[in-house]
């Protein structure tokens, strides 16, 4: 890590847990925090104890009253404050995630900049959110139905986007008046704690932003566990989403946005080469590493050949480098050893079953990529439902592609999955769009395009993909209490 100015910037957030609007460093054990394209250790977490843990909740508590009192205007300056303080810094911020995830310099300083996308439309939506006065059945009554904030929110988010993740949930937080407790992952704790150090620098009130480092089997779950936490707002493997749903000591507030098996379908009538731009776009960005990454593809068998053959030209055109040193490289390195291990894994599974090999397969050749986690993306053809890389969520570039002979088929084979989180569609024929949006069991369905979600509207997963959402007004409602006030006041009738 030749850049002074990164390492400085990581150094001054080693082992910091932010409580109450101050930086400490943490009493808990040292845990490395390695960049994934060299090995090399760039820092380490604190993994917060049982009294930072309690100082943080205290705090958050402590705070949220007042908060929730603000005038919405008030918290809405605050977050546009906050967006720009964080779009201002985009590129050393970026920088902080390429160092500590792997994605590309230029992919990060996208996704800091979505996040300060998000600060400026909650701060909007926060003066835009109000109740509602219902008919009611009798002359003389009123029902007036007024939103609160739930109180305190306790964050826990992966590693795969370590900017935007977070800050959905505390954008949606302090838009709707509560306070938060933001438990990264340990692969990625600096830039959630860079995210910590712009609220501060935005005059967020002490206490209505903490963020707590450490492991999720120990911080991730003493918030679950703590009876003043009064939501979980978590998004992660659907495993661990479950557990916290089934380990939720008291009842509690839960939005869960967890793992996918995403599906494309490209009809006969689909612009081919659209459909394979989108398709290299969606299966191999981030490496994969998305809950909605295009994990398997069922083609007409018409276009199957054609298809098959872009996008193994895609694939091998894509490159793959150290996303400090090379910003605008297609693929940077795998977050760790894991997803590379479960990618290598799903691919001797699906060689073994008969799938054919089209493009990548193995890691890039070469001095550069030596210590790191890197793989090329991977096409395979010819793939069945036998096989883990249809079934499971991968989480590293490699998709799967198999033929269909008509619509109905390719709907059931994209529906056979517990997940439902998003899916996508290649199709010009208007009597294949809506049977096919109208058929697909997914919380987002995107058609001609592999650009699923916007903030404007709901982003969330069916069946084991989750509960709630984020994003849009629909985000922000998740994140207040309904209250009916029934006034008997004796006009009328
Ligand atoms: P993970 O479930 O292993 O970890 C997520 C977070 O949960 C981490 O902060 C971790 O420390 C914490 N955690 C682990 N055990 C815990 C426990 N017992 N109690 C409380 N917290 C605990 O997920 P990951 O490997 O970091 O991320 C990859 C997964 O996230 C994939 O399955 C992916 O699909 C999913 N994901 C979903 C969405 C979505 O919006 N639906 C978005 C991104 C990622």
């Amino acid at each position: 890590m030749a850049d002074q100015t990164l390492t400085q910037s990581i150094a001054a957030l080693d082992g910091m847990l932010f409580i109450d609007g101050a930086f400490r460093a943490g009493q808990g054990t040292r845990l490395p925090v390695e960049n994934p394209a060299t090995g090399e250790v760039i820092g380490h977490i604190a993994a917060a104890t049982g009294a930072e843990v309690e100082a943080a909740v205290q705090a958050a508590r402590r705070a949220f009253r007042p908060w929730a009192a603000q005038l919405p205007k008030t918290r809405a300056v605050a977050l546009h404050r906050l967006g720009d303080l964080i779009a201002a810094d985009a590129d050393a911020m970026a920088r902080i995630m390429t160092a500590e995830q792997g994605k590309p310099v230029n992919e990060a300083r996208g996704e800091i900049l979505k996040l300060a996308e998000a600060c400026h439309f909650y701060a909007e939506e926060a003066t835009r959110v109000h109740g509602e006065i219902i008919p009611n059945d009798q002359p003389g009554f009123q029902s007036l139905v007024v939103r609160e904030p739930i109180g305190v929110v306790g964050a826990i988010t992966p590693w795969n986007y370590p900017a935007e993740l977070v800050g959905w949930k505390l954008c949606a937080s302090l838009a709707a008046g509560c306070t938060i407790i933001i438990k990264p992952a340990e692969l990625t704790p600096f830039t959630a704690l860079a995210i910590a150090a712009k609220c501060q620098a935005a005059g967020i009130p002490a206490g209505v932003v903490n963020v707590l480092t450490g492991k999720g089997s120990q911080v991730g779950q003493a918030l679950v566990e703590h009876p003043q936490v009064d939501k979980i707002a978590f998004t992660g493997s659907s495993a661990v989403g479950l557990h916290i749903q089934q380990s939720c000591p008291q009842v509690k507030r839960l939005s869960l946005e967890l793992g996918g098996n995403c599906p494309m379908i490209v009809t006969a009538s689909a612009d081919i080469a659209a459909a394979v731009k989108g398709a290299a776009r969606r299966s191999f960005r981030n490496c994969g590493q998305i809950c909605i990454a295009i994990n398997r593809i069922y083609v007409d068998r018409s276009v199957y050949g054609e298809f098959l053959a872009g996008l193994g030209r895609a694939a091998e055109a894509l490159s793959v480098a150290n996303g400090l040193t090379d910003p605008a490289a297609d693929l940077g390195a795998m977050a760790s050893a894991e997803p590379l291990e479960k990618t290598r894994a799903h691919l001797r599974d699906a060689l073994d079953k008969g799938a054919r090999l089209i493009a990548g397969g193995k890691a890039p050749e070469g001095a550069d990529y030596a210590k790191g986690h890197f793989f090329r993306p991977t096409v395979l053809a010819d793939c069945t439902h036998e096989m883990l890389v249809m079934r499971e969520e991968t989480f590293g570039p490699l998709v799967g592609v198999a033929p269909y002979d008509d619509l109905a088929e390719a709907v059931r084979l994209a529906n056979d999955t517990p997940y439902g989180l998003a899916s996508y569609v290649y199709a010009r024929d208007l009597t294949d769009i809506q049977t096919l949006s109208a058929g697909l069991d997914y919380g987002n369905v995107a058609i001609n395009t592999v650009d699923a979600g916007i903030m404007n509207a709901p982003y969330g997963g069916r069946k084991q993909s989750g509960v709630g959402y984020e994003h849009g007004r629909e985000g922000l409602l998740e994140y207040f209490n309904f209250k009916h006030v029934r006034l008997h006041h004796g006009v009328g009738g």
